[in-house]
C-alpha cells in the first residue's frame, strides 16, 4: 500500500522535526502529491486519521493535500506538456521520446506548529 507507507514516512519525519525543534504540538501538515504518483488522496486522509492517534505530536494535526501537476518533457522537440492529457506522446511533434519531469513524487511542503 502506497498510501500507508506515505503516511508512515510523513509521521516519522514530522515527529523527528518536532523533537529537534522543541515543538509540543503540530497543527497541520501540508503534503504535496504528484498527479501520477499512484497515491490516492482520499486513502491518505483515511490512514492519517487512523495513524495520527498513535503519535505523540500529531494527535490533532490536520493533513492538507496539494496536487503537483504532472509534466512530461519531449527530447525530440525540447518542449514540455501536461502528462495527464497526452501521456507518452508529445502533442507538439508526435514523438514518444519523452520522459516524466515531475508528478511522480510526494513531499512535505509545510508544517504548522501550534
Ligand atoms: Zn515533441
Amino acid at each position: 500500500m502506497h498510501e500507508l507507507g506515505t503516511i508512515h514516512y510523513v509521521i516519522d519525519t514530522v515527529e523527528k522535526l518536532a523533537v529537534e525543534n522543541d515543538l509540543t504540538k503540530i497543527g497541520s501538515v501540508t503534503l504535496e502529491v504528484g498527479e501520477v504518483s499512484g497515491i490516492i488522496p482520499s486513502f491518505l486522509s483515511d490512514y492519517w486519521e487512523y495513524a495520527k492517534k498513535k503519535t505523540r505530536f500529531l494527535q490533532d494535526a490536520e493533513l492538507i493535500i496539494e496536487t503537483i501537476h504532472a509534466v512530461t518533457y519531449c527530447q525530440n522537440c525540447g518542449k514540455t506538456y501536461p502528462t495527464l492529457e497526452y501521456a507518452k506522446i508529445c502533442p507538439h511533434c508526435g514523438s514518444d521520446n519523452t520522459f516524466l519531469v515531475t508528478g511522480n513524487e510526494y513531499m512535505i511542503k509545510e508544517i504548522e506548529a501550534m
